[in-house]
C-alpha cells in the first residue's frame, strides 16, 4: 500500500480530512515511524474510540500543551532527570522531577512513580496530567500514565540537545530549575544549626563561584567535599528563591564529587539601573552606579548588642534589655540614579575606608567631641553629593530595598558617558 492508500483508508476511518492525515503520516514515516505505528498514533491523535484506547488523550506537541488541557500523551526526550524528597499531604515522597522536549518546545514535569527515566530517554507519556505552575504548563506523570520507552529519538533542535543531562552555568540558573549540575568553587561555607521540619538539624550554607558568576547556597545534608572548601562537582541540584534571590540547592539525593581542576570565578558581574535592580526582587552580585543623597541614621560609630549582634540604642536590646554594647562602624546610605534608590549598607571595613580612620579613631574623636554622632557627621561631609559604583548583594524584602556592598568606590565614570548609555539600554 503507498502512503496515499493508508491516507486515505484512515481519514475515512476517522471521518477527517485527507490531506491533513496524508501530510500527518508522512512526517512520522520521515521519523522513521514504522507505518502501524504512524497510523496508531494517528488513530489516537485524532480520537479514534475504535483504536481500543476508549478514547484516550491527543497526541500533542510540547508548544502546543496549555494549562487548559486536562491530560495529553507526549512524546520527547528527556533532559533532565533529578530524584528529590518532597512532604505532600503530610508524607514523603520520592519524585523525579526535570525536563522534556521535542522538536517544538520544553516542559518540565514531575513523575510521582519511578519510571527509571534517565537523561537522552526518547519516551512517550500516555495520559500524563497538564496542571499549571506560574502560569505555566507542567507535566505529571502518575499512576494513570503510561510511559514507554521509543527507540527513535525525535530531532531536537540544539538548544533543547544541548540542555539533555543539566550541566549549567551558575549564571544561567533560575528559580524553579530541577535536576542541574554544576561545577563550582566552594567560596564561603559555614555550619549552621537550623530547626527543620524535623527538629534540629546541621547543614552547610555558604556561596559558590564559577566562571559565569557566583550564587547562594544550601546543603541540607552536608557533604564533606563541599565542607572541605571544593572544588566540586554537584549532580541534580535544584534552585529555590531564598530572600529573594536564586539559591542553589543540594540534597541528600545530590551527588557532590571533588572536583580535579580549578574553577576560575569571574570577576565580572552585571550592572544595572537602580529602579530596575529593585524590580527583579533581589539579586545576589549586582553592580549599581548612583549618587549619594544622604547617610541615614544609625551609621558611623554604633554598639552591637553581644547576644544577638543586632544594633542597640542607648545600650538597649530589643530582645535582651540591659547590654554592654560592643563598639562597631557602619553606614547606611542612600544611593539614587534617578531611576530609584536603595540603601546601601557599609561593613566595619569600608566604614573605616570612607571614615579615612580606624574604629580607635571613631572612638577618640566621639570622646573629645563628647557626641558619637560627629563620626556620621564626618562621614557624611565625606560622600553626601558623590557617585558611587557598589557592588554586592541585593535584597528586596519588608525593609526595603538593601544592598550589602562588597566593595565601594567612588565613581571615575564620565557621567555624560554613563548617561548616554544608560538611555541606549532604556531605549533598546
Ligand atoms: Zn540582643
Amino acid at each position: 500500500m503507498e502512503l496515499d492508500d493508508h491516507a486515505e483508508a484512515l481519514a475515512s476511518d476517522l471521518g477527517v480530512d485527507k490531506e491533513e492525515v496524508k501530510s500527518d503520516l508522512r512526517n512520522l514515516v520521515e521519523y522513521s515511524v514504522p507505518i502501524d505505528e504512524a497510523k496508531q498514533s494517528l488513530r489516537r491523535k485524532y480520537g479514534d474510540g475504535s483504536g481500543g484506547g476508549g478514547g484516550g488523550p491527543s497526541a500533542k506537541d510540547i508548544a502546543d500543551i496549555t494549562p487548559e488541557d486536562g491530560n495529553v500523551t507526549v512524546t520527547g526526550v528527556v533532559l533532565t532527570a533529578g530524584k528529590r524528597s518532597i512532604r505532600y499531604q503530610g508524607d514523603d515522597h520520592v519524585i523525579v522531577e526535570g525536563r522534556l522536549a521535542d522538536e517544538t518546545g520544553v516542559i518540565d514535569y514531575t513523575a510521582w512513580e519511578d519510571f527509571g527515566l534517565e537523561p537522552g530517554d526518547a519516551v512517550t507519556a500516555g495520559n500524563a496530567g497538564v496542571r499549571e505552575w506560574d502560569g505555566e504548563p507542567e507535566l505529571n506523570l502518575g499512576e494513570s500514565t503510561s510511559l514507554s520507552f521509543e527507540e527513535e529519538s525525535p530531532e531536537l533542535p540544539a538548544e533543547f540537545a544541548d540542555e539533555i543531562g543539566g550541566d549549567a552555568d551558575l549564571a544561567a540558573l533560575q528559580t524553579g530549575d530541577r535536576a542541574v549540575n554544576v561545577e563550582v568553587a566552594v567560596l564561603e561555607c559555614e555550619r549552621r544549626t537550623i530547626d527543620g521540619r524535623d527538629g534540629e538539624t546541621e547543614i552547610l550554607s555558604g556561596v559558590f563561584g564559577d566562571e559565569s558568576g557566583r550564587l547562594p547556597f544550601t546543603n541540607w545534608d552536608p557533604a564533606p567535599e563541599i565542607e572541605d572548601g571544593g572544588p566540586v562537582r554537584i549532580e541534580n541540584a535544584y534552585v529555590q528563591e531564598f530572600r529573594g534571590v536564586p539559591e542553589v540547592n543540594v540534597s541528600a539525593f545530590s551527588t557532590v564529587t571533588e572536583l580535579d581542576r580549578e574553577i576560575d570565578v569571574g570577576a565580572d558581574t552585571t550592572t544595572m539601573a537602580v529602579g530596575e535592580a529593585v524590580r527583579t526582587g533581589g539579586i545576589y552580585d549586582v553592580e549599581l552606579v548612583g549618587n549619594v543623597i544622604a547617610v541615614r541614621d544609625g551609621s558611623g560609630l554604633i554598639q552591637r548588642c553581644p547576644e544577638c549582634y543586632r544594633v542597640i540604642q542607648k545600650g538597649q536590646c530589643r530582645t535582651h534589655g540591659d547590654v554592654n554594647g560592643i563598639d562597631d562602624l557602619r553606614v547606611k546610605a542612600i544611593l539614587d540614579d534617578g531611576t530609584g534608590t536603595v540603601t546601601v549598607v557599609l561593613d566595619d571595613e569600608l566604614t573605616a575606608d570612607v571614615y579615612g580612620g580606624t574604629l580607635e579613631d571613631a572612638l577618640e574623636q566621639a570622646r573629645e567631641a563628647m557626641d558619637q554622632e560627629v563620626v556620621a557627621e564626618t562621614i557624611r561631609d565625606r560622600i553626601v553629593g558623590r557617585e558611587y559604583r557598589v557592588r554586592g548583594h541585593l535584597s528586596v524584602d519588608e525593609y526595603g530595598a538593601n544592598v550589602d556592598a562588597e566593595t565601594f568606590a567612588e565613581s571615575d565614570d564620565d557621567p555624560e558617558t554613563r548617561a548616554r548609555a544608560f538611555l541606549e539600554g532604556v531605549t533598546a
